[in-house]
């Protein structure tokens, strides 16, 4: 079965670069609409090139996904110029590792307002529309990382564990009204952000991995594909983690 999404509206948080624009790409090669948002508007708007040279709509918004304001207009911007929304995937997110001990207080609030908070404000505007549309597909970028924990990401752990917690939560609320709303866990994804370890770093996890190899930004694509499309309309408030083995 070829996955076709042709008559379908999906917005994206930090789509700029790195997953989300792979994300917002791979939807696009199914013919969905895609509305790429992203602090960075340069960013968004060379994503929003790309999906249009495909010959899809596409649009750039610029908004701090954490910011109440900036999420209500860039949601008004998406409604008046995509007409619909269907699909919502809560992408954008940060990292600042230390040890806790370390850890500043502006490092923790900082990381938990940008991959927690945005989610649940992003989530709580598209229900509204997806609510009366009585359909839709809400998919959370999590981390492995929320489901084991990871030295020096106390903050982090905690805000990907908190978006699996709003996660099922919104699953159960939504579900009566056909909308599913997933997380995917991705493990160690080859990204600017894993390019930055040394071999010996690299071997070490590696080793750890039962693949023995790091996911690609295609993996996460994949899997997002699979959950916002009629094959997964059955699967709601699940975790997939796309990791290699490495949590099982
Ligand atoms: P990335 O390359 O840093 O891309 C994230 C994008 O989000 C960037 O364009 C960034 O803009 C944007 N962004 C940052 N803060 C934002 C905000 N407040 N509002 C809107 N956009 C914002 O990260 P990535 O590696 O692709 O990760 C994407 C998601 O996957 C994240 O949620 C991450 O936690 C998750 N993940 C990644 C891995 C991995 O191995 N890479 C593993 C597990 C989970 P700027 O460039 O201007 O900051």
């Amino acid at each position: 079965m070829v996955i076709d999404l042709s008559s379908k509206c999906a917005l994206i948080t930090g789509g700029g670069r790195g997953i989300g624009r792979e994300i917002a790409l791979t939807l696009a090669n199914t013919k969905c609409s895609v509305a790429v948002s992203d602090i960075d508007i340069e960013a968004a708007r060379g994503t929003a090139r790309e999906i249009e040279a495909l010959g899809v709509k596409s649009l750039a918004v610029k908004a701090d996904a954490a910011n109440a304001d900036e999420v209500n207009t860039m949601f008004k911007v998406v409604m008046e110029h995509m007409g619909s929304l269907d699909i919502l995937i809560n992408n954008a997110g940060i990292t600042r590792d230390t040890l806790l001990i370390r850890m500043k207080e502006e490092d923790w609030d900082l990381v938990l307002k940008v991959n927690l908070k945005s989610a649940f404000l992003c989530s709580k505007e598209a229900a509204k529309i997806m609510v009366k549309a009585r359909s839709g597909k809400i998919i959370n970028i999590a981390s492995i990382v929320g489901l084991m924990g990871n030295y020096g990401q106390a903050n982090y752990s905690a805000s990907k564990a908190g978006l699996i917690g709003l996660t099922k939560t919104t699953a159960k609320e939504l579900a009566t009204r056909s909308i599913t709303v997933n997380a995917i866990a991705p493990g160690f994804i080859k990204t600017a952000m894993t390019d930055t370890l040394s071999d010996a770093e690299k071997q070490k996890l590696l080793e750890k991995i039962p693949m023995q190899k790091l996911g690609t930004a295609a993996d996460v694509a994949h899997t997002v594909l699979f959950l916002a499309s009629s094959l997964a309309d059955y699967i709601t408030g699940q975790v997939l983690t796309v990791d290699g083995g490495l949590v099982m």
